[in-house]
C-alpha cells in the first residue's frame, strides 16, 4: 500500500507552499476525503492548526474561516442572528458528529449535490478567499464554474453581506439521517406588502443547482396576498438525474409543491 505524507503546517505561508506540491491536498473535515479513492493522493495538509476558524460579524459582513465546521457557523451565528439562512440550512444537515468535522472549506470545494451549504452561499453572492497558486477573493459562482480555481488553493474564508432577508430552507430528504435528493434556499426582501427582491436556488438537479429565475420573476413585485403557490409550481421545471434519482418528474412535481410552501414559510419568518 502506497505511503500518504501528512503535513501539520501552522502558519498560512507554509500552507501556501504546501497546497502547491503535486498530489498534496488539503483535509479539511476529511468527511468527503472518505469517500475518495485516495491512490492519486501522495499527502493531506491538516488544516486544524492554521487561525482560520474564526467568524467574523460586523453590521456589513460575515466573513467565516475556512475550517470553520458546520457546527461552529450554527452557534455563532444564533448568538447574534437565529433566523439567519445558515443557521436553517445546517442545523439539519447529516447528524452532529458530522456537523463537528465538516469544514465550510471542504464543503465549498467539495460541493456535492447534496450539500445544505451552497445554495445559501450562491444566493448570497457569497466571495471565495483562495491562498496558493490562485490568490484573492473571487465570486462563489465564478469558483463554482471554474475548475483552474480550485486547483493548487486553498479556501482560506468565505465572505457574505451581512443583509436582512426573509429566509427558508428545505431538504427532501426519505430518513432524518438521509443526505437531501435535492434542497430549496429561499431568500426573500418585501416593501409596502410586495415582494422587492428574491433569490431561489435548488441545489441537487442534473446542472447541481439551479436559480428558479421564473418564479423569481413571477414574485417580483408581486402583492404578498395575492402569491399563488399553483403558479408558482407550473413555474418549477427542474432537470433531475442521477442514481439517487428514481422518478425525474415526480421530484420535479414536489420541488414545485415543497418551493411554494417554501415560499410561504420564509414571508411568515
Ligand atoms: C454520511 C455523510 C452524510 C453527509 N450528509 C451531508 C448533508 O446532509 N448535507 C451536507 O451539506 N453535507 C453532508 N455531508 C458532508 C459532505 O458530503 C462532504 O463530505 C463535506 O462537505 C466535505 O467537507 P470536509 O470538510 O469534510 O472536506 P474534506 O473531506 O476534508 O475535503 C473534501 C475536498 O475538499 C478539499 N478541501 C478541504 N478543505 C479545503 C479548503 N479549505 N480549501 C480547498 N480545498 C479543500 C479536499 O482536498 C477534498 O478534495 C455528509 C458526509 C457524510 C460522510
Amino acid at each position: 500500500m502506497k505511503e500518504l505524507n501528512w503535513y501539520y503546517p501552522e502558519t498560512l505561508a507554509d500552507t501556501a507552499k504546501l497546497v502547491q506540491q503535486k498530489n498534496v491536498f488539503p483535509h479539511g473535515g476529511g468527511t468527503g476525503l472518505l469517500l475518495r479513492k485516495l491512490s492519486a493522493v501522495d499527502g493531506l495538509i491538516e488544516l486544524s492548526q492554521l487561525p482560520l476558524q474564526r467568524i467574523k460579524i460586523t453590521g456589513d459582513f460575515i466573513e467565516i474561516g475556512g475550517i470553520c465546521t458546520y457546527g461552529d457557523v450554527i452557534s455563532e451565528l444564533m448568538k447574534t442572528d437565529p433566523e439567519h439562512i445558515l443557521v436553517k440550512c445546517l442545523h439539519h444537515s447529516a447528524n452532529t458528529p458530522l456537523r463537528n468535522r465538516i469544514t465550510i472549506g471542504g464543503s465549498i470545494a467539495m460541493f456535492p449535490p447534496w450539500s445544505d451549504l451552497m445554495g445559501a452561499l450562491i444566493a448570497l453572492d457569497a466571495e471565495v478567499k483562495l491562498l496558493g497558486k490562485n490568490s484573492g477573493d473571487f465570486p462563489i459562482s465564478e469558483y463554482i464554474k471554474d475548475k483552474n480555481l480550485h486547483s493548487e488553493s486553498l479556501i482560506t474564508s468565505v465572505k457574505i453581506q451581512n443583509l436582512p432577508w426573509r429566509s427558508a430552507h428545505y431538504r427532501e430528504i426519505r430518513t432524518k439521517s438521509d443526505m437531501p435528493i435535492f434542497n430549496h434556499t429561499v431568500l426573500l426582501k418585501t416593501a409596502d406588502g410586495r415582494i422587492d427582491d428574491s433569490r431561489l436556488i435548488t441545489v441537487g438537479t442534473a446542472s447541481k443547482f439551479t436559480r428558479l429565475s421564473e418564479v423569481e420573476e413571477y414574485l417580483m413585485n408581486r402583492r404578498i396576498e395575492t402569491i399563488n403557490p399553483s403558479e408558482i409550481e407550473k413555474r418549477v421545471r427542474l432537470k433531475f438525474s442521477g442514481s439517487r434519482i428514481d422518478d425525474p418528474e415526480y421530484v420535479n412535481l414536489k420541488a414545485g409543491i415543497e418551493l411554494g410552501r417554501l415560499i410561504q414559510k420564509a414571508l411568515r419568518s
